[in-house]
């Protein structure tokens, strides 16, 4: 395994990553001088699996008077709330958070109606005098919501984009052990609720990580001894520990190509430090230091307070 990334004290704390320009986007200035008005705000926080974002998201909310819209494509639908890793209602701080929920789970809700309803839910955000904020590692839906229908979004909606970024040995890590702690809360009861007999696994929520990979353990729980589903079991849960590696590597790339192809301005945020002391006394100070002050920073120079 690679060593821990530990240079973030000298590193400034906010690297601006941009490696190509998008005409898209070259057009804002203009749009800002024909139309005279100053332009809505929102705030897009992205990043992986397990590197933090729906906290800083949220801790953004509270010191912007902002709301939250979700947008992980898992987490939009009903249901599961352990393995997809839904904010509690506790840790929500009252910040209100649209469509986390609310998505029937049988059906495929898509990034085209993603971006209809997130971009009325950010009006009516901005309308009540308040910060959109968008949070979720969703590549599609974001991109969508962006630049889909000619780029309206970003036509009504001065952006920026907050990457909070977790060094690999680090973030693999802390993703094993919140799987281990999701099947303490109960990861095997919930996909047992999903549990499908024909083994289609391709809609819905249902294709979140931690349903498919149960499967096994479930057709052979009541047939085979308790020791064999046991060990089917272990190496379920070591799979969903692999998937969801996989997918932090995944969405990591696709947040990079958001800067390399799209030409958007990422903000980039290591919380490297303060997912590998999140266990020690100083870990709020940490976070505060190292991931939050800085971002408050690049919303700070957005909103212009
Ligand atoms: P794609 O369009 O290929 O699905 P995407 O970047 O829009 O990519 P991701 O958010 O990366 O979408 O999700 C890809 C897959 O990862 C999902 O279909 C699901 O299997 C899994 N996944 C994503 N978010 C979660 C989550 N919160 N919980 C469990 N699994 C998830």
């Amino acid at each position: 395994p690679r060593e821990p990334f530990l240079g973030f004290r000298t590193d400034p704390p906010v690297t601006d990553v941009i490696l190509s320009v998008n005409p898209f986007f070259s057009h804002f200035p203009f749009q800002i001088l024909t139309t005279g008005a100053p332009k809505k705000k929102a705030v897009f926080v992205l990043g992986s699996s397990g590197t933090g974002k729906s906290k800083l998201a949220i801790d953004l909310a509270l010191r912007f008077a902002g709301e939250i819209i979700n947008s992980d494509k898992m987490q939009v639908y009903d249901g599961l709330p352990i393995i997809t890793n839904k904010v509690t209602d506790d840790e929500c701080a009252g910040i209100p958070h649209h469509f986390l929920g609310g998505i029937h789970p049988d059906a495929d809700y898509t990034a085209s109606e993603f971006r209809r309803d997130a971009t009325s839910a950010a009006e009516e955000i901005a309308a009540r005098g308040r910060l959109p904020i968008i949070a979720g590692g969703s590549n599609s839906y974001i991109r969508e919501l962006v630049a889909g229908d000619n780029g309206e979004f970003a036509r009504r909606f001065d952006c920026c984009f907050i990457w909070v970024d977790v060094d690999w040995s680090v973030l693999d890590e802390f993703v094993a052990d919140r799987v281990d702690r999701m099947v303490e809360q109960g990861l095997v009861e919930e996909a047992r609720g999903l549990f499908d007999t024909a083994g289609d696994y391709s809609r819905g929520i249902r294709r979140s990580i931690g349903v498919p990979e149960m499967d096994r353990f479930f057709r052979l729980e009541s047939v085979s001894g308790e020791a064999e589903a046991a060990a089917v079991l272990e190496e379920a849960i070591e799979e969903i520990k692999a998937n969801t590696c996989r997918l932090t590597r995944v969405q990591r790339e696709k947040i990079q190509r958001f800067a390399s192809e799209d030409g958007w301005r990422l903000h980039r945020v290591d919380a490297t430090a303060a997912v590998l002391r999140r266990k020690e006394a100083a870990a709020g100070r940490v976070w505060r230091e190292t991931v939050l002050a800085p971002s408050v920073e690049v919303v700070r120079r957005l909103v212009g307070k």
